[in-house]
């Protein structure tokens, strides 16, 4: 027997790792990135801001500065703190390790966010999926079902919901927040906040128990890996002591704060996307065999007669959007794609309709 499985966990042996394709020379419509660069002078204002940097130098782990410029740029109200994640992704593995005792269980409607069931593995909790209906809406008596029967230490509601890309109904999320009460974490994940512009964050100080996470990633800032979380100060407090001290480095830190003073750009940026989901959307909405879902974030989620072949046929002309299709049995024959540039979202639309149309 080898030493690798008496050692091992048998949960992680039996994981594959996180496969993300290569996409060199590829248009990448897969992964909720910002298309658009930085203005030129901004470009070199950062450069000359990076270079001052001390890399010689631990970060200090406060991080002081970054989280009051998250607090005033983003809308985080007085009074609550700040806990900051190497991406959000970090986050989330932070509240598994932190909520791991026995028994621990974590739920999400699903298809979601693969993050949050992995990470439970990882930190060996229980991961409780509850379906979403055939409309991607929340199926409330089954969630408040299984909140009673299941107890669990953290919920996850993505804020807008990916891979299906919609709003859950604020009243059912309400009421999940006011059946767990204070048995357990209600996490809203609003990693798209900048294309949804809603949010529950002023919800914050009804429910003790509600915490509002977010990313700088798909505003723009994908590749820095910033993540943070926001929610009463005895819960911080206690994130808080996962955290690995000095998560985020000095070029993130320094290139956050950096942006989050130029923060009209990307909000602007925001906006073009927006503009250009609305219009993406009419477009393929008018195409024969195609179902276009609401999407309230940087993507859309649309179904086909035969999303292999459609997804084979993109690739051949070099473009890359995500086949989610075997993910969920409620996503077959999905596909997700990342809302672009005009001239990008033009060039996939031409792709995408002769990859219909062709045999
Ligand atoms: C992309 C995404 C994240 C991950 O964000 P990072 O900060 O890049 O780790 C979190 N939640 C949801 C729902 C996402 O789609």
């Amino acid at each position: 027997m080898s030493t690798l499985t008496q050692v091992i966990r048998p949960e992680i042996a039996g994981l594959v790792s996180y496969h993300v394709p290569d996409a060199s020379g590829f248009l990448k419509l897969d992964a909720m990135e910002n298309p658009y660069t930085l203005p030129e002078t901004l470009q070199q204002e950062l450069a000359q801001h990076l270079s001052k940097v001390a890399m010689n130098r631990y970060p200090v782990p406060s991080y002081t500065h970054l989280k009051q410029l998250i607090a005033t740029r983003f809308g985080v109200p007085a009074g609550y703190d700040i806990v900051l994640g190497n991406g959000s992704d970090e986050l989330i593995s932070m509240m598994s390790v932190a909520c791991a005792r026995p028994g621990a269980k974590v739920l999400a409607p699903v298809p979601g966010f693969v993050m949050y069931a992995l990470s439970a593995k990882l930190a060996g909790m229980e991961f409780v999926g509850v379906p979403l209906l055939a409309d991607f809406t929340l199926d409330l008596p089954a969630m408040l079902a299984a909140i009673e029967e299941h107890r669990p230490a953290i919920t996850y509601l993505a804020y807008p919901n990916n891979p299906t890309g919609n709003l859950y109904d604020t009243d059912a999320m309400l009421q999940i927040l006011r059946t767990i009460g204070d048995s357990g974490i209600v996490v809203v994940d609003e990693a798209y906040q900048p294309f949804a512009q809603a949010s529950l964050m002023s919800r914050l100080p009804e429910f003790g128990q509600l915490v509002v996470m977010r990313t700088v990633s798909k505003l723009g800032l994908a590749g820095i890996r910033l993540g943070y979380m926001t929610g009463s100060h005895a819960l911080m407090q206690e994130f808080e002591k996962v955290r690995p001290p000095y998560n985020i480095n000095v070029l993130s830190q320094a290139a956050a704060e950096f942006m989050l003073q130029h923060v009209d750009v990307l909000e602007q940026q925001a906006a073009m996307l927006r503009e250009q989901r609305t219009w993406l959307s009419h477009q393929l909405d008018g195409l024969p065999g195609v179902h276009v879902y609401p999407s309230a974030a940087n993507f859309l989620l649309i179904r086909v007669a035969n999303a292999e072949q459609v997804f084979a046929k993109l690739v051949e002309q070099k473009i890359l959007v995500k086949n989610v299709g075997k993910m969920h049995k409620l996503l077959e024959n999905c596909l997700r794609i990342t809302v672009s540039t005009p001239e990008e979202n033009a060039l996939f639309l031409a792709a995408f309709a002769a990859s219909l149309s062709s045999p």
